[in-house]
């Protein structure tokens, strides 16, 4: 039986996030006001409270600052990846963002390792999605 992943949720703050992440772009919010990087999208800056948010591309590579690995998955149609890593992937531009690791063992991923960003649709139908994979020279 195969079971359906859940949509994702777009809203007038995210619409552009993930397009762009579609397309293999990932974008990040700066805050015109005071400068500062954000992710996930909000409407206000979370520094300043701006609402003079515009997007710039990221670097696309970051840290793992923590992680787990998923031996049960929390909704049934991630039950044939597991085990799998999710990350919080601290960005080289400050935003953290969860995410999942791929192409090495899910047992592998470390606090510390240098990752950098693809869009994958990791088996999804509805398209890539933001993910992580090791950053090796
Ligand atoms: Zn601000």
């Amino acid at each position: 039986m195969t079971v359906s992943r859940p949509g994702r949720l777009s809203t007038p703050a995210t619409a552009e996030y993930w397009r762009a992440a579609a397309d293999g772009t990932l974008l990040i919010q700066l805050c015109q006001a005071c400068g500062h990087h954000q992710l996930y999208p909000r409407t206000l800056c979370r520094t300043c409270w701006s609402d003079d948010l515009g997007w710039v591309e990221a670097a696309g590579t970051g840290t793992v600052w923590t992680f787990t690995v998923i031996e049960v998955p929390g909704h049934p149609a991630w039950r044939a990846e597991t085990p799998y890593p999710l990350a919080v992937v601290e960005l080289d531009e400050g935003p953290r963002l969860l995410s999942g690791v791929l192409r090495q063992d899910a047992y592998a991923v470390h606090v510390g390792q240098r990752v950098r960003f693809v869009a994958d649709a990791a088996g999804d139908p509805a398209g890539p999605l933001p993910y992580f994979v090791p950053d090796r020279p």
